[in-house]
């Protein structure tokens, strides 16, 4: 079986060919430009190789409402020529088969939940840490939608006490993503995240500020996992400063063994590594299949 996979992210777009195993046997990878042009290479790429389903785990907002007459498209993106752009539509047109559509978070949500981290439970939440934050979430064996889709990246957040950073998230200043995405901490620290030290007083900052969304979000929906992606996640020093922090938190409110003792396995890396994106998609297109 061959099926399609497309991570289209806001910088890049990777698109690969892979099985129902979730083995991904080809990829390439191209920088995300105007529509027009980077869709001409996505196109081309899947010309004559025979898939037969595509997944597409998308960059956003997106509408992913069946029912409405803009499915398929790119929303409220500030990414030029984005906005408004029918994504799923020319793709459709340029390719007869059955098509998986969702978020990029949604999508490595669903491949962790499908063959990763979270492979066997029936809910997981899966973050990116990245230029953005991003949350997608999987509840009873199901991607959730509801109105539109979640944005938990911009939750507002409790500042910490010595922090003065004003965030940088132009709708909101200092919501979760404006106070913890890789942006934030260039612009706080004068210096890239990945050139901080692993002990510098930065990732104390980034941990309490990420263990606030995680441990609001245990509240909220009451994950079996959380999963934690992004370039900033590489900073893995961060994993045990999340936990404790989780742990401080909550205070002994969830008494669930997961939490009470079990945080080191309930709040980790994707299993899939830096593949939970394209192999998401690929969960997308395998799931169009056998839902055709
Ligand atoms: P994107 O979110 O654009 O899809 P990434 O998940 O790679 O891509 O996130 C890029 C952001 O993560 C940038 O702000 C970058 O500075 C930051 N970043 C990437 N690698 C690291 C690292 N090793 N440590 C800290 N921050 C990192
Ligand atoms: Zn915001």
């Amino acid at each position: 079986m061959r099926i399609g996979a497309i991570e289209a992210g806001g910088t890049k777009f990777v698109c690969g060919i892979g099985n129902e195993e979730g083995v991904i046997e080809d990829r390439v990878s191209f920088p995300t430009e105007n529509p027009e042009s980077t869709m001409a290479n996505v196109i081309a790429y899947f010309e004559g190789k025979g898939v037969e389903a595509i997944g597409i785990g998308t960059f956003g907002p997106i509408d992913i409402d069946k029912a409405s007459p803009t499915y398929g498209h790119v929303t409220t993106t500030p990414k030029p020529g984005w906005s408004g752009f029918d994504f799923l539509g020319t793709m459709k047109r340029n390719f007869d088969v059955p098509f998986g559509w969702d978020t990029d978070v949604n999508a490595a949500a669903f491949g962790e939940a499908t063959w990763g981290a979270a492979k066997g439970l029936d809910s997981c939440v899966y973050y990116t840490v990245g230029t953005g934050i991003g949350v997608g979430v999987y509840s009873e064996g199901k991607l959730v939608h509801g109105l539109v889709h979640p944005e938990g990246g911009h939750v507002l957040t409790r500042r910490h006490a010595d922090d003065d950073y004003e965030g940088f998230c132009p709708y909101h200043g200092d919501c979760l993503e404006g106070m913890a995405a890789g942006p934030a901490l260039e612009k706080r620290w004068k210096v890239k995240g990945s050139e901080l030290a692993v002990d510098h007083p930065a990732w104390a900052l980034e941990a309490y500020y990420l263990g606030q969304a995680v441990s609001n979000v245990i509240l909220m929906l009451s994950p079996k996992k959380v999963i934690l992606g992004g370039g900033v996640m590489h900073q893995l020093q961060l994993f045990p400063m999340i936990r404790e922090e989780v742990r401080k938190q909550l205070n002994g409110y969830v008494s669930a063994k997961e939490i009470v003792s079990g945080l080191d396995s309930f709040i980790v890396p994707p299993g899939l590594g830096d593949n939970a994106g394209l192999s998401g998609s690929l969960a997308l297109g395998l799931d169009a299949l056998k839902g055709k």
